[in-house]
Order: structure tokens, then C-alpha cells, then sequence
């Protein structure tokens, strides 16, 4: 026994009334029926959608400098600092003719998250010294097989032609 609490269990008789259950379902019917005309807690997703926090921590980002270079130089410090694991990576060196791809002479050849160990904590985000990865507003796509929950580059890098904005979340969390 963990603890030395104890709950007595009364094993009085049901009254008449509790043994023909009938008010009891009627007062279970009342408060359905009640329910009916009170605002849902729920919403319709995905037609529906709720206002995000504005430090809501979702899809990470691989962030590139002004020139499109990889910020990631494959340090492995968010991988360390991940509590969930999550996070895996194969360093390899930036050869001639690359400068234009990668920031730093070490890049991450392979980086990938797995969502499904992923909670969202940011902790990689303050681990980095590059910054070069972020949590965005942006939300994980729920998938059919386990192994599309494995993010590679292809997913966590941002397109050159299409940087994701990480201005917002990024000011909410300096003013708070
Ligand atoms: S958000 Fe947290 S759990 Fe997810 S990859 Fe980053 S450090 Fe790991
Ligand atoms: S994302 Fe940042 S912390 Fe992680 S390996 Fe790249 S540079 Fe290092």
C-alpha cells in the first residue's frame, strides 16, 4: 500500500425509488435534454478550427540563413537535449562547391524527428546554438502508417522559395 488513505464502502439498501430506477432515468434524460441548449465544448473539427495559443509549440522547422544556406551544423546538441529521443542525425562534411547549400562546414546529411516520440517540449529550439531548428504554428498531419511520422529533411528543411514565418511565435515568446 502506497499511502494509508482508506474509502469506507456503505452497503446501505436502495429505497424503493432507487430500485425502480425510473427517476433516475429521468433525471439522466432532463440533463441530456439540458445539454442540447448549452455551448459545445467541442468543435467540428477539421471544418472547424480553434485559435491556437500564440507560443503554441507545433512542426519543427529547419531554418536556412538570408542565402539559403542550412543553418544545421550536425552538433547534436538537440538531439541531447531531446527528453523524448526523438531526434536522430548523421553528420557529414561540406565539400567544394557546397558553401552555397550549407552555412557550416559540418551539416547534417540526415536529420530526422519522430513525431510519434516527439511531445513538443521545444527543448531542441533552446538547445540549438544555430538557430537552426524551431517549433512553428503549424500542426503534424495525422498519417495512416507509423513510419510517415518519421520527418526527414525533405519535410523539416523550409523551401528556399517558401520560408516558413517563425516571426510571430517567436515575438510572443520574447515579450512574454
Ligand atoms: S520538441 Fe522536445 S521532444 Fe520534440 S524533438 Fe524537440 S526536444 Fe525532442
Ligand atoms: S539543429 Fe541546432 S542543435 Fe541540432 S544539430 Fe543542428 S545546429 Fe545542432
Amino acid at each position: 500500500m502506497l499511502t494509508n488513505r482508506s474509502v469506507v464502502v456503505s452497503k446501505k439498501e436502495m429505497t424503493l425509488m432507487e430500485k425502480i430506477y425510473l427517476p433516475a432515468i429521468v433525471k439522466g434524460l432532463w440533463i441530456t435534454f439540458w445539454h442540447m441548449f448549452k455551448k459545445p465544448a467541442t468543435v467540428r473539427y477539421p471544418e472547424q478550427q480553434r485559435e491556437w495559443s500564440p507560443v503554441y509549440r507545433g512542426l519543427h522547422v529547419l531554418k536556412k540563413d538570408e542565402e539559403g544556406r542550412e543553418n544545421c551544423t550536425a552538433c547534436g546538441l538537440c538531439a541531447v537535449a531531446c527528453p523524448a529521443e526523438a531526434i536522430t542525425m548523421t553528420a557529414a562534411e561540406r565539400k567544394m562547391g557546397e558553401e552555397h547549400l550549407y552555412k557550416e562546414e559540418k551539416y547534417a546529411s540526415v536529420y530526422e524527428i519522430n513525431m510519434l516520440r516527439c511531445i513538443f517540449c521545444g527543448l531542441c529550439e533552446e538547445a540549438c546554438p544555430k538557430e537552426a531548428i524551431f517549433l512553428t504554428d503549424r500542426m503534424v498531419p495525422t498519417e495512416y502508417q507509423r513510419e510517415s511520422f518519421i520527418y526527414g529533411k525533405d519535410k523539416l528543411v523550409e523551401p528556399t522559395d517558401n520560408r516558413v514565418d517563425i516571426t510571430k511565435r517567436q515575438k510572443q515568446l520574447t515579450e512574454a
